[in-house]
């Protein structure tokens, strides 16, 4: 064991996941130096949140990950999403979204989140102005003036500590740091699990999107950059062992039977992995000289697709509040980030949420609500708008971080 005297720096953040890196770089490209800590070493394992999942990223998403240098790090570009189809099991109507029809070429693309944890970690290694600590986990931290003093402790032993001006939680859904903030979050377990896998679709045409809405939860095949196709199933959580342990024959027929057959049939399923599906939303994203950011802040039900587009959006909001700051953790800064943040998280939580128990619901009123909603969607444009709107991630991107998209 070995002690190291305090440094000093300006933005700390804690946690190197996809949030926490895009954070970091947007700082570095604002004049920031910050350090970056993460608690799983460089190396063949990677973060946990690096994984199979595919991520559907909006169009505004990827033109600020092009600005950030992240997109060029990709060893395959994202996949991108043409057309999107969204119907309900029992419902009347269907809405089908044509990227060509809305003037763009597509809605987002989608990337797997170890290719994008890949690419985020490439673009923080040749990034001087981040000083990032892999392998080392913040264990304790302390107010201290201006500012809070974290102490850390490697893999192999090692204790230091470091003060910092302006404390960033990034360190996901677990996040001990809200805990150690004293703040609290408010949660909802929505009762199902979703798994995660890759699949064959063989009358599926590139581009195409689907999601399909059940009382049980959605099903979603969204297409990838290998030719397969990404696909995830809600199941209720007292069936997500049984179904988790059919085997790839009966899971494949088990997913058609969800789904259908608007794709063809579907065969060969790769590794597939559960999630438990909670909303977790902390009452507060700030305290003193900090905040909270991506998935510490909120962490929703993947079903709209806006977890990591939001959390994007927080980095690169804060990025702008503090932007050339000598001191990033004034008060008026992170004013100044609250305020430029609030109507979008509102939004895309009132989105996600009402999505997630709507399209869930067998109450009749839902039904009648959603099926009126879903012909009328299917037959105006105009109706169709704010859906393109929060596929595209438009509402809530920083004007500095706009690109073709908008
Ligand atoms: C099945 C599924 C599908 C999804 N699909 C989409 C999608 O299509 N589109 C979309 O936008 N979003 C999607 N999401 C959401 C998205 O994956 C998350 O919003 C995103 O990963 C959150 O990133 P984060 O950096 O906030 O947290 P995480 O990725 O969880 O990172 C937190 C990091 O902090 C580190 N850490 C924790 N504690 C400490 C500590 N004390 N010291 C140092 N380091 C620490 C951890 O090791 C970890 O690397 C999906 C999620 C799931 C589960």
């Amino acid at each position: 064991m070995r002690a190291e005297a305090d440094e000093d720096t300006g933005v700390a953040v804690v946690g190197g996941g996809l949030v926490g890196c895009s954070l970091a770089l947007a700082l570095a490209r604002r004049g920031q130096r910050p350090v970056l800590i993460e608690a799983t070493p460089e190396g063949p394992v990677a973060p946990p949140s690096f994984d199979e999942r595919n991520l559907a990223l909006a169009r505004a998403s990827l033109d600020a990950l092009a600005m950030l240098g992240v997109l060029e790090g990709l060893d395959r570009p994202p996949e991108p999403i043409t057309q999107i189809h969204v119907s309900r099991a029992g419902d009347l109507g269907s809405v089908r979204l044509d990227a060509a029809e809305h003037g763009v070429a597509a809605f987002g693309g989608v990337v797997m989140a170890r290719d994008l944890g890949k690419a985020l970690s490439r673009a923080v290694s040749a990034e001087a102005a981040i000083s990032r600590r892999s392998g080392t986990a913040v264990t304790a931290i302390e107010p201290v003036a201006q500012g809070w003093r974290l102490h850390l402790a490697t893999t192999n032993g090692d204790r230091s500590s470091l003060r910092c001006r302006l404390l960033v939680a990034a360190d996901g859904s677990d996040s001990r740091l809200r805990g150690w903030l004293g703040i609290d979050e408010e949660v909802h377990d929505y009762g199902q699990h979703l798994v995660v896998c890759s699949i064959e679709a063989a009358g599926a045409r590139r581009g195409q999107a689907w999601e399909r809405f059940s009382a049980t939860g959605p099903v979603a095949l969204l297409p990838r950059n290998d030719g397969r196709w990404g696909a995830v199933c809600g199941v209720a959580t007292a069936e997500a062992g049984a179904v988790m342990a059919l085997d790839d024959a009966a899971y494949a027929e088990y997913l058609q039977s969800r789904f259908g057959w608007r794709a063809g049939r579907l065969s060969r399923p790769g590794r597939r992995v559960a999630y438990p599906l909670r909303l977790r939303v902390a009452r507060r994203v700030h305290a003193e000289r900090a905040v909270l950011v991506g998935n510490a802040a909120q962490t929703l039900h993947p079903v709209g697709a806006q977890g990591f587009n939001l959390g994007l959006r927080d980095a690169l909001g804060l990025a702008e509040a503090v932007a050339g700051a000598e001191d990033p953790g004034v008060p008026q800064r992170l004013a100044a980030y609250l305020r430029s943040r609030e109507e979008d998280r509102r939004r895309t939580l009132a989105f996600s949420d009402g999505l997630a128990r709507l399209t869930a619901s067998e109450n009749v009123a839902a039904r009648a609500l959603r099926s009126l909603g879903l012909l009328a969607l299917g037959v105006s444009r105009r109706a169709r708008a704010p859906l393109v709107h929060a596929a595209m991630g438009l509402t809530g991107m920083p004007e500095a971080w706009r690109g073709e998209a908008s």
